[in-house]
């Protein structure tokens, strides 16, 4: 049977019935089967994971794993990520093949190999510059980083990124999320003149010779869909109509948002920060929809907004649903490697060394 005929086999299925048909399978597989689930995954799906938190958690965990088959509920970056981290015995899979990161895919590699051959029409960019890039990116990416003497950071721990990377060397170039790199600097006391901004459809990314050489930041103009909706506006409105309210803001929004919010920090420490307020207390959070509504159900004792007035939910994350899971135990069961990630040997080596630089920081 092909995937497509199981699949629609699967949303014939009522969901009940599904949740215990996942249930059933997962624990006949046992401990051969390892289930990481990121926060912005949908509760039906998150309520399998083994182990849940973001990136930097989820990837320490997938470098310790021991299980046989590890199935990322997340994006196609975190598979490969997975993949790079675990040994040649372990396979990683993603349920749904399609879930991609629309950040990740705003660095591509010939993109990023223009802008370093530009940068070094300019300066040695292999003595001059660190490349950083955030655990949203491509492996091929992460092994560019790697082979350039760079490292891989995530929302948790970029600040600690940065101080290495410039103790490396005098610039940083910063792939692929503007904000973040802009949001962690400013942050640290970094001035606004020392960033530029690099946008790879223009040449030398739109910058002057002489900005390139003053500049100690080169930020990647790429951005989060889903975070670039909630807007400064937003966070008015709230403080108008919730004068006692607490803003929490992820730091892949806006430089205007996280200026305007109580509260800077990657989903594990707005969990946190949530975790342990006091009763009572309110928060709007600019973060991915499906966190949000987890902490509301988790803390109904402590009022939660989500700041958007829109619905700004990861698209790519929600393709992981029951029917996938489903189907991806299904192919490990029957040793069927449809759903398996596997990232080339040759952007492995690399792409590990990127990710260890980050790893032994922690
Ligand atoms: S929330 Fe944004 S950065 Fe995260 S996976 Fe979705 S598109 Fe990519």
């Amino acid at each position: 049977m092909t995937t497509q005929t199981l699949l629609q086999q699967l949303y014939d299925t009522p969901e009940s019935q599904l949740l215990k048909k996942i249930a059933t399978l997962k624990h006949e597989l046992g401990s051969s089967l390892l289930i990481l689930g990121h926060h912005y995954q949908r509760e039906e799906v998150f309520s399998f994971a083994d182990i849940s938190g973001d990136s930097l958690k989820l990837s320490a965990q997938a470098a310790q794993a021991q299980a046989q088959s590890i199935v990322f509920c997340g994006v196609h970056f975190m598979a490969e990520t997975a993949d790079i981290l675990t040994s040649d015995a372990q396979r990683v899979f993603l349920p749904d093949l399609a879930a991609g990161c629309s950040m990740a895919d705003m660095a591509d590699d010939v993109q990023v190999n223009r802008c370093w051959q530009e940068l070094s029409e300019v300066l040695d960019a292999d003595a001059c510059v660190t490349p950083v890039t955030y655990i949203n990116s491509t492996a091929a990416l992460k092994s560019f980083c790697g082979e350039h003497g760079g490292i891989v950071c995530t929302s948790s721990n970029a600040q600690k990124v940065l101080t290495w990377s410039w103790q490396q060397r005098e610039k940083i170039l910063f792939f692929p999320d503007q904000h973040l790199g802009e949001n962690t600097a400013l942050a640290m006391g970094v001035p606004e003149d020392d960033m530029i901004v690099w946008n790879p459809a223009l040449p030398m990314g739109g910058n002057s010779t002489e900005a390139i050489e003053r500049a100690r930041l080169i930020l990647w103009k790429g951005f989060c869909s889903v975070h670039q909706l909630f807007k400064a506006e937003h966070a008015a409105t709230m403080r108008q109509n919730h004068p006692d309210i607490e803003i929490l803001a992820h730091p892949e929004c806006a430089r205007e948002v996280c200026e305007t919010a109580d509260f800077v920090g990657s989903t594990e420490a707005i969990i946190h920060y949530v975790q342990q307020a006091e009763e009572g207390k309110k928060f709007a959070i600019a973060t991915e929809l499906n966190l949000v509504n987890r902490l509301r159900m988790q803390y109904p004792e402590k009022p939660i907004w989500f700041l958007s007035p829109m619905v700004c939910m990861c698209s790519t994350m929600f393709r992981t649903d029951p029917q996938h899971l489903y189907a991806t135990l299904l192919a490990i069961r029957d040793g069927d490697t449809s759903h398996q990630i596997i990232v080339p040997d040759a952007q492995k080596v690399w792409a590990k060394v990127s990710l260890e630089r980050m790893l032994n920081l922690a």
